[in-house]
């Protein structure tokens, strides 16, 4: 089956009792048992629910794997990652990172010993130099958060097999439409599902997907026995957003391209961060690991100029200023005050989250509309 059957078809079926196509949303905590253990295979929906296995069938299927499961939200799918570790383990990180993921690794994971090493990553040669014998997990996002650099997972691959850890990848931004992990070596993929695969913005969840027996063992045992499980509604809508992630991804990728070459040309634009551009520092990688290049699209103001890009982020009306992206409507986020205030001001420009930047999660609309209104916003 290739890709845009699975968005649809992958591994569902349709309903036993009734032959629902659809799958029903089972909104249920408890199931009756003839005999005590005599279930039909849920016997209390922290550890299983039909909808949610749906779901966590269909985030298998996308991102060709063997085992999918489904958290609460994406920080929740990352904890359960984390508590494969003991303390005195230690972590390779991409160090520009999503801020709730630096936050839950610096300000919770610390604490309970294990050790992070925040690294650039787009040399994975630099990796292997902070490899140790504790060294028992690299986790890498790609395209990185907002700054849209591109990192060679194969590469990355490479250094893990060699050393024998774990390879996780946030794959939120790209999607499976665009880069699919596991087959490029990784051991884990992660997702924050309130972005692109919900696709709608009404629903926070996680999702991680694995091709390995044991690690899917261990992860569900996690996951039943902390609880940061998703309910049968959210489920129900998230599954019902994979079926459409082919087509909107398509016109994701297709405005962000007109957005980017737009800004680009913008005398009052410093610098556009898009990995389409042939002159992107990771264009290479991003051409031969990606299908397209999304529709996330970064920028500074000339001269880094802060009263410019608030002015501009409140003049947006096609483009809603606000948290969160990967729904059909456009949004525009100010991270250095939004999604990466959590970050030291110092930790962040280090990375190029300077008081400037924009980011704009571009929706779906007509390419014209969204155009238009970046005209009149930036002046
Ligand atoms: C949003 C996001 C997360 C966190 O997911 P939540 O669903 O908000 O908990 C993690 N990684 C990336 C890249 C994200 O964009």
């Amino acid at each position: 089956m290739k890709f845009n059957t699975k968005t649809i078809h992958g591994n569902q079926e349709h309903d036993k009792a009734y032959g629902a196509v659809m799958p029903p949303i089972y909104q249920t905590s408890t199931y009756a048992q003839s005999t005590p253990g005599g279930h039909k295979g849920y016997g209390y929906s922290r550890s299983g629910n039909p909808t949610r296995t749906a779901l966590e069938n269909s985030f298998a299927s996308i991102e060709n794997g063997t085992h999918g499961l489904a958290f609460g939200s994406g920080l929740a799918a990352i904890d359960a990652v984390m508590k494969l570790l003991k303390p005195g383990d230690e972590v390779i990180s991409t160090s520009d990172l999503y801020g709730g993921t630096y936050r839950l690794f610096t300000k919770i994971f610390e604490g309970f010993g294990i050790k992070f090493h925040f690294v650039g990553m787009e040399n994975a040669s630099e990796i292997e130099s902070y490899v140790t014998k504790n060294t028992k997990l690299i986790w890498v996002e790609t395209p990185t958060n907002p700054m849209m650099t591109i990192i060679d997972i194969k590469a990355c691959a490479e250094v893990a097999k060699k050393h024998r850890i774990l390879l996780a990848v946030d794959n939120t931004f790209a999607t499976p439409y665009l880069q699919q992990p596991l087959d490029l070596g990784a051991d884990i993929v992660m997702h924050s599902a309130t972005k692109y695969l919900g696709g709608h913005s009404d629903v926070v969840m996680g999702a991680l997907v694995v091709k390995d027996k044991d690690l899917a063992e261990k992860l569900y045992f996690i996951q039943n026995a902390s609880g940061a499980i998703c309910g049968p509604q959210d489920s129900f809508l998230v599954l019902r957003g994979i079926k459409t992630l082919h087509i909107r991804m398509q016109r994701h990728c297709e405005n962000g391209k007109v957005v980017a070459e737009y800004l680009k040309n913008h005398p009052k634009i410093e610098k556009v961060y898009w990995p389409g551009f042939e002159d992107h520092p990771n264009h290479g990688i991003a051409k031969a690991q990606m299908k397209d290049f999304g529709g996330m699209v970064s920028f500074t103001t000339k001269g880094n100029d802060y009263e410019l890009a608030i002015k501009i982020v409140e003049k947006l009306k096609v483009f809603t200023l606000a948290e969160s992206l990967g729904g059909v409507e456009s949004l525009a986020g100010h991270p250095a005050s939004m999604t990466h205030a959590s970050i030291p001001k110092e930790e962040r420009e280090k990375i190029g989250v300077v008081d400037s930047l924009i980011r704009l999660s571009v929706g779906i609309e007509d390419e014209e509309d969204l155009i238009a209104d970046l005209k009149q916003a930036i002046g």
